[in-house]
């Protein structure tokens, strides 16, 4: 059963070839038996998942099962769920229990999924790696010695390693296309404000995006039919109708005016990766695409603006944790301000610190207008970069990531290089555009993935296009070795 996409799990669910009970204990028997290999989930909920389960079954029996009813789901760790420990990859959020449901949980339980457990992440989700997590890191399941990528990198190792059909992530800068490429499975980052952030513990408000990881595109779409919509509880999100993300997977390219951003290809891409990413191309032309050479002029900022945007917002963000409303707490503080400065200084690792520190020194006054206003600016040089290319072309390509998944330790100590891993993806996040990412190869045991950028709320071409090619493909198909 672990073999099946959500597609195929729905159809045997509603043909009555297993229950749902079957396929989550299914599932809670191979998280107990191989999680340990790679550290992808920080709390199973089993119990809780075997009596959704039940509950799925006799609406499935009823005849009233939605495409998602009993499918098991594993949730990012930075989602609040209620009565359910949500750490956010944090020993600060170590003790928390949340009170209530993020909206996107609560979508998932109106639509009948089965929640296995909640995903390790890098801290506050701040990391390429999620080698900042307080749980410890996540290998990738490719290669034990390598990194899933981050933040969401538990997400897409239990999905990489067959330990949940799905599951959830977030994308500030890049962490649900990165960890899907070093992972070798399907990622969509959706337009920002497409799925509401209430409940998503929040990074940079202004950037942060949840979305669907899996196997497959269409997997993605069921995923985003449920996740995405307006909702009156988060003042960011879009206020308009959700289409159905499953209608135009299956219309032919022909004619798709695909752009390849020459930066996207320039200094700082391996090699191998750029000729992996090429052949992609080539299975999109006898598709029926036409490609054309575009630029980006302003991508070199990305990561700089990006530097100054996301810590300034993570600084103000992160003063809610204070250990008096919320999780750690020192012990015997002598004073309130003894009690903030250890509760703080316990409760947060180095990542999360350095981000802080920051965006504290960004938004201070004096430097203000220097960093701050001044990255606001290259913000919308980008969003103009972006804006003038989808005049000429429907979709943009290129690498997910400059590299495959590097080895564990690898970058850790040197965190410009690390911050180098999201160069391709991050302007999408400053722009607020739709992004995917598809597997489309190796470089040794290790996948790479294609990126595909759109146009604000054009998710239905995105997953449309990512679909033909993997009807054409089957790189999307592939497991590794000890988790087949
Ligand atoms: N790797 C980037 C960072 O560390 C992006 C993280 C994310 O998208 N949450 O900030």
């Amino acid at each position: 059963m672990h073999t099946k996409t959500i597609v195929q799990l729905a159809a045997g669910l509603k043909a009555g070839e297993f229950s749902s009970a079957e396929l989550t204990r299914a599932y809670l028997d191979r998280i107990e038996r191989l999680d340990a290999r790679v550290n992808s989930y920080i709390t199973v909920t089993a119990a809780a998942a075997m009596a959704a389960a039940k509950a799925a079954d006799a609406r499935i029996r009823a005849g009233q099962a939605g495409p998602l009813s009993g499918i098991p789901i594993a949730q990012k760790d930075i989602f609040c769920t209620e009565g359910v420990k949500t750490s956010c990859g944090s020993k600060m959020l170590d003790n928390f229990i949340s009170p209530y449901d993020a909206t996107v949980i609560e979508k998932f339980k109106q639509a009948g999924a089965v929640m296995l457990g909640k995903t390790n992440m890098d801290e506050f989700a701040m990391g390429s790696s999620n080698e900042t997590s307080f749980y410890g890191a996540v290998k990738n399941p490719w290669d034990l010695d390598a990194v899933p990528g981050g933040s969401s990198g538990g997400s897409a190792a239990v999905v990489a390693a067959r330990l949940a059909p799905a599951a959830t992530g977030t994308d500030t800068g890049g962490s649900i296309r990165q960890p899907a490429a070093l992972c070798g499975i399907t990622g969509l980052k959706p337009t920002y404000g497409r799925v509401s952030r209430y409940g998503m513990i929040a990074f940079a408000s202004s950037l942060d995006q949840a979305g669907p990881m899996a196997r497959t595109a269409e997997d993605c779409a069921l995923m985003l039919n449920v996740m995405a919509g307006f909702d009156e509880r988060d003042s960011t999100s879009a206020d308009r109708s959700v289409p159905d993300y499953t209608a135009a997977l299956n219309q032919p390219l022909n004619g798709l005016k695909i752009g390849l951003p020459k930066e996207y290809f320039a200094e700082g891409l391996d090699n191998d990766v750029a000729t992996v990413v090429q052949a992609a191309i080539e299975e999109y032309k006898k598709l029926g695409a036409a490609i054309k050479e575009i630029s980006l002029p302003n991508t070199g900022l990305s990561v700089p603006a990006y530097y100054v945007v996301a810590p300034a917002e993570c600084s103000s963000n992160l003063s809610r944790f204070d250990g008096v409303r919320f999780g750690h707490r020192c012990d015997d503080p002598k004073d309130l301000m003894d009690l903030y400065k250890r509760s703080r200084g316990e409760g947060f690792g180095p990542e999360v610190k350095r981000r802080i520190m920051i965006g504290t020194y960004a938004l201070s006054a004096g430097y203000y207008d220097a960093y701050y206003l001044k990255a606001q600016k290259v913000r919308q040089l980008i969003s103009q970069d972006f804006k003038q290319a989808f005049e000429q072309v429907d979709v943009i390509m290129g690498p997910t990531s400059p590299t495959v998944a590097f080895n564990l330790g690898e970058r850790s100590e040197d965190p410009v290089t690390m911050y180098l891993s999201d160069a391709y993806t991050i302007a999408a996040n400053l722009a607020g555009l739709p992004g995917m990412s598809v597997p489309c190869g190796f470089v040794g045991k290790r996948p790479v993935g294609l990126q595909i950028i759109g146009d604000y709320f054009d998710e239905a071409r995105l997953l449309n296009v990512a679909h033909q090619y993997q009807q054409a493909t089957d790189w999307h198909t592939q497991a590794p070795e000890q988790f087949k």
